[in-house]
């Protein structure tokens, strides 16, 4: 069913008869030629890239849980392309411009929404930072603009610009980055997957892994055994659990990230704003609540729920920058797991073990990362090389000295 205005219309008059399921519910075959585990944003996009763009056939996506009920759900919905780094810097912009056509493509409301991100500095030493940052993105084919304070005044005139101790000196806007409803994107490529044949497995883990002599054979699964060609993990928080299964130890640790929601106000906060001066990211969402995050928990965990101390740094930041809100009610908060690797970047490569594929170590950047993700890891399982926009998130970086580090941090994954 091809979904339009007139067919909202046309269902609003006829008691909404006509809608039918998004997706199959289906069984699991005996085999196939491609298993992914993970029915999440990048599972679903790896999926439907593979059928679309590259020819694949008897596509399986393994998802333990609901579709939406992992990251992909969980997260605060920002997508942009503002990275420094080359190994970073021109998949971020082809995820960037894949966000900008994907409601036509896919014929589903993801709520896309560029309604720019300005990253606040504090300091000369941050001006200096951005002003690098933001000439690096406009080299790659970004956007970027360096405000000065009364720049950002006119867009946000209720922040507190005169803290003694963190006055805002401006910020770097990147008019191109935004929100995107992030449940919307794992049903929208969940659909347009089933669409191309792609079967969608859910409430079906994966236990473990079949492998002979070296070559990956399938997966074992609370619904049974699944036979397969190539086998690709894309997890996200339970990368190093799944991984250890086929025998394998990643560059990954798991942390605990919390997202939180306000109640509804009026109008308040036109773009995406991050504090220079802590770790604090905020945007407005079309229902009026603030939705908001900062750091992560710090300690290693599979659990999704956080602790209060973190709740408490978040709101304090939240506070010291916006002090209105002091007077807002929270309405919700949940956690999710992140994937952090060493160096803050991701990985999407083959592994030592023949048709074994792995996509992860995403940490909490991996939603807007989502339709490149997914199109990089269906190219990989294609075609057993990497596309030209991923080719720096190897698995053996640490062993050969290429590092992707983003923020400069070292090896601290909780500190990326
Ligand atoms: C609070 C929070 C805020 C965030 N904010 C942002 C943000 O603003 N911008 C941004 O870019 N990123 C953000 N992220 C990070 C982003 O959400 C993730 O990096 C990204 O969603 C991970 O990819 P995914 O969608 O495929 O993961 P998931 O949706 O987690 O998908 C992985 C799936 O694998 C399934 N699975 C696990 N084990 C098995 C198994 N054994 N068998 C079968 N299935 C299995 C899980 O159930 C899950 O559904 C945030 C994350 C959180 C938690």
């Amino acid at each position: 069913m091809h979904y339009s205005g007139f067919r909202v219309i046309k269902e609003a008059l006829t008691g909404h008869k006509g809608w039918g399921p998004a997706w199959r519910d289906v069984a699991p075959q005996k085999d196939y030629d491609y298993v992914i585990i993970g029915g999440g944003g990048h599972g679903l996009a790896a999926a439907y890239y593979l059928a679309r763009e590259f020819g694949g056939k008897r596509i399986a996506v393994v998802e333990k849980g609901w579709l939406g009920g992992g990251n992909v759900g969980r997260n605060t919905t920002i997508v942009r392309s503002n990275y420094l780094l080359d190994g970073n810097a021109p998949f971020y912009e082809f995820s960037l411009k894949l966000w900008e056509g994907l409601e036509k493509e896919l014929n589903y409301n993801a709520m896309v929404s560029q309604r720019g991100i300005l990253n606040l500095v504090h300091t000369d030493a941050q001006r200096d930072a951005a002003r690098r940052r933001g000439n690096a993105m406009i080299l790659n084919g970004s956007d970027a603009e360096l405000l000065d304070t009364e720049g950002v005044r006119k867009l946000y005139p209720f922040l507190n610009y005169d803290n003694a101790r963190f006055p805002i000196k401006g910020g770097l806007l990147h008019r191109r980055g935004g929100t995107v409803r992030h449940d919307a994107v794992a049903w929208g490529y969940a659909r347009a997957a089933d669409r191309l044949g792609v079967d969608i497995i859910q409430n079906c883990e994966v236990t473990g892994f079949k492998i002979e002599a070296g070559k990956v054979l399938g997966v074992e699964t609370t619904r049974g055994y699944i036979g397969a060609g190539k086998v690709a993990s894309s997890v996200a928080g339970s990368s190093s659990r799944v991984m250890a299964m086929a025998g394998m130890r990643v560059p990954i640790e798991s942390h605990v990230l919390q997202a939180f929601v306000s109640e509804a106000l009026k109008p308040t906060i036109p773009g995406v704003i991050t504090y220079g001066a802590g770790h604090f990211y905020c945007s407005q969402s079309d229902k009026g609540g603030l939705v908001f995050g900062g750091d992560i928990d710090g300690y290693n965990s599979y659990a999704s729920r956080g602790n209060l101390p973190v709740v408490e740094d978040v709101i304090e930041s939240g506070v010291s920058l916006i002090p209105a809100i002091g007077r807002v009610r929270l309405l919700r908060s949940w956690g999710g797991i992140m994937d952090m690797s060493m160096d803050g970047s991701p990985f999407i490569d083959k592994t030592h073990i023949e048709g074994l594929y792995f996509n992860g170590g995403w940490c909490y950047g991996g939603f807007k990362a989502t339709p490149a993700a997914g199109w990089c890891l269906a190219h990989l399982l294609a075609k057993d090389t990497p596309h030209e926009t991923a080719t720096a998130y190897r698995l053996d970086r640490f062993r050969t000295g290429h590092a992707v580090d983003e923020k400069g941090q070292g090896a601290q994954p909780n500190l990326h």
